[in-house]
């Protein structure tokens, strides 16, 4: 067997393997509490599972058109108009099997040996993973911690080049739960009418979760850029419906057909229950969301409140989805040796910053989709093993 050179490229996402060794651990009856995981610790609303079953029930056992059905395009369409205040056709729309596959086609549609994409780091590991695939120079632009890991518009405009293709941003951030400032953006939108063939993807998947009274600013909300934005967003981390495999992407109208042949050389549409699932998400009550987000407001105080106060750890307020990503350098270990020893000697799990980009050994990450108690309890056992 020959496989290509570019395969042998693809990265991975090692949140997996620490999430395996978790399990293993428990399986041999040790208890672990899992600050690792990145996905809503609630079930998904009792409305959006009927809907689901409703459709199955009904029929929908079928394929559906490629971009996904049209009342749910009309749906999500009518989403963005009320939460990003920008008109989009349905028709630009594409509804995804969840959020990874957006990245996975515009890294597609813009790499290739001699292009550069630009992409956040620390960040989904998925964005480097890809653009290594293509043979795309991948280049790192990182937060400012002192700034909440705010991104600052100079340090992206600095990275970009005529070779540049696609600018990768993320906000709120995994794993950092860092957002980016208006002011900030702003900034960024004007200096890229500088450079016109740069093309925006947006992943916007913690859109619905942001705190202190901070409010989502979206990149394709800018009439000077919105030609160029590719939008990622979707369910699994707003409505809890991670394993539902729902999200969607809008797409420019210079690549909305080629992300459609991606789509049916790759899936050919999603799952036609979980697509009525995701229309009764958006068109019915929104009281669990906000429920869910309060829920995530309350727990991010405590474990900011409860790692400032650890020897050797800061953690800067996360304004937005379920991380915190504290520095752990003031205890003398770095990362990746502070998450082994939380799991293995203190029943902790989280994921090193490392697994999150090659400037992150001084990080690590805790996921707060657990219960308020066990966070508690997590907190005082690093607490004991680190005094
Ligand atoms: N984008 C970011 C920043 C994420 O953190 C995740 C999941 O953790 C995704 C996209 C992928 O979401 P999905 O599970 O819908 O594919």
């Amino acid at each position: 067997m020959i496989p290509t050179d570019a395969i042998a490229r693809l990265g991975t996402e090692s949140a997996f393997s620490v999430l395996a060794r978790a399990a293993e651990l428990q399986a041999q009856g040790r208890d672990i509490i899992n600050l690792g995981i990145g996905q809503p610790d609630f079930p998904t609303p009792d409305n959006i599972v009927e809907a689901g079953i409703k459709a199955l029930r009904d029929g929908h056992h079928g394929y559906t058109p490629a971009k996904g059905i049209l009342p749910l395009r009309e749906a999500v369409a009518a989403d963005i108009h009320a939460r990003r205040g920008v008109d989009v056709n349905p028709d630009n729309i594409l509804i995804m099997p969840g959020g990874k596959p957006t990245m996975f086609f515009a890294i597609m549609v813009f790499g290739q040996p001699g292009t550069e994409i630009i992409y956040p780091d620390p960040g989904f590991p998925i964005y480097r993973s890809m653009i290594a695939y293509t043979g795309a120079t991948a280049i790192p632009v990182q937060p400012r911690e002192e700034d909440g890991f705010g991104y600052r518009a100079a340090d992206i405009l600095a990275k970009i080049t005529p070779k540049t293709r696609l600018l990768v941003l993320n906000s709120p951030n995994n794993p950092t739960g860092g957002v980016f400032a208006k002011a900030e953006a702003d900034a960024l939108v004007k200096g890229l009418e500088a450079w016109p063939d740069v093309t925006i993807l947006s992943d916007e998947i913690y859109s619905r979760m942001l705190y202190g009274g901070r409010e989502h600013v979206s990149f394709i909300s800018y009439p000077e850029i919105k030609d160029r934005v590719i939008l990622l967003d979707g369910w699994s981390k707003t409505y809890a419906m991670t394993g539902w495999r729902m999200g969607y992407s809008v797409w420019p109208d210079a690549l909305t057909d080629y992300a459609e042949r991606l789509a049916i050389n790759s899936h050919s549409c999603v799952n036609a229950s979980a697509q009525y699932a995701g229309l009764e998400a958006l068109s019915g009550p929104q009281d669990a969301v906000d429920a869910m987000v309060a829920a995530f407001d309350r727990r991010r105080a405590v474990i900011v409140g409860m790692l400032n106060a650890l020897p050797g750890i800061s953690c800067p307020d996360p304004g937005g989805a379920f991380y915190a990503f504290p520095n752990i350098s003031g205890t003398g270990m770095d990362g990746r040796t502070l998450q082994r020893l939380l799991l293995e000697e203190g029943g902790v799990s989280t994921l090193p910053g490392s697994s999150f980009g090659d400037d992150a050994e001084d990080y690590i990450r805790f996921s707060y989709a657990n219960s308020e108690d066990n966070i508690r309890e997590a907190m005082a056992r690093i607490e004991r093993l680190l005094s």
